[in-house]
Parts: structure tokens; sequence; C-alpha cells
């Protein structure tokens, strides 16, 4: 496969190999690499090897092949440790979003306990909703395909 690097991204930068990185698994079409936070002892990072900034710069090729590999990934980093519990698998998108690296990539983030120090809230706004607010939103997605 042909991939696009960007010669200004660190990423691009790991997956050449002019950056180190703890590498844990590699095929032609993405790199996984522990995060150098380690959010939580085995926190993962897996990159396409082609530069795409976010999950909107995907195409239905690069999706299948990338995503098809994360269970593959997170079954191996969660037989890695007994101790770990569950995963979150996160996806940050626009610096709004918590995006501070612009080549797309996707958090394997192994969980302990639920007070480990990985957190993500939901809040219940279900309460501010009636079937009309839920149905304008509804109409506004549906009608963007
Ligand atoms: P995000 O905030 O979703 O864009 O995640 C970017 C992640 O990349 C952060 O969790 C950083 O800790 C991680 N990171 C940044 N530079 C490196 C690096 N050189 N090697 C490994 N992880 C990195
Ligand atoms: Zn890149």
């Amino acid at each position: 496969m042909i991939h696009n690097y960007d010669d200004n991204c660190i990423f691009c930068k790991i997956i050449k190999g002019e950056i180190p990185s703890y590498t844990v698994y590699e095929d032609d079409d993405v790199k996984a690499f522990l995060d150098i936070s380690q959010g939580t002892p085995g926190h993962t990072l897996v990159v396409p090897k082609t530069h795409v900034k976010d999950i909107f710069d995907y195409d239905a090729d690069l999706a299948a092949t990338v995503f098809a590999k994360i269970p593959l990934i997170a079954r191996a980093v969660k037989a890695s440790n007994p101790d770990i519990k569950g995963m979150n698998i996160v996806n940050n998108n626009g610096e709004v979003a918590y995006q501070s690296v612009f080549h797309s990539h996707i958090h394997i983030v192994p969980r302990y306990t639920s007070n480990d120090d990985f957190a993500m809230i939901f809040k219940d706004n279900s309460k501010n909703y009636d079937e009309a607010a839920y149905t304008k939103i509804q109409d506004a997605i549906k009608a963007q395909f």
C-alpha cells in the first residue's frame, strides 16, 4: 500500500521510524504503540500508516482496514495483563474534543478499577428534550446522507 505522509506530523515521523516509539503491533496498514502518557498502564494508540487528520478524513476502504484491526489489538492488550478488567476505546476529533495530535488515532485504554486514572462523563440531559426536540436533531442528521 502507498502511504501519504505529512512531513510535519509527529505520528508520521513515528511511522517512518524517525522518532522512536514503543511499538506493540505493526502491519502494512496500521501501527500500534504505547501512548507516552500511559493514562493507565497499557494505554496504546492505533494509527493508520497513511496521514489522515481525523475521522472525517477517512474513506470507506481506509476505515474498514484500520477499524478492523482494533479488536485484534484490544484483545492483545487485554491479554497482556490479568489485572485489566475492561477497556475504553476513544477517538478524539477536533481540539474541542481533546484532539492534540492531528494524525487520526484510536486510544485503547485498559481499565483496572472504576477510579483509575481514566474518566469519561456522559451527562444525562434527557429531561431537557421532548419529542419535537429529538425529532429536529434526528431530521437534521438524516438529511446529510
Ligand atoms: P489526543 O489528545 O487524542 O490527540 O491524543 C494524542 C496522544 O498522543 C496523547 O495522549 C499523547 O500522550 C500522545 N503522544 C504525543 N506524542 C507522543 C509520542 N511521541 N509517543 C507516544 N505518544 C505520544
Ligand atoms: Zn501524520
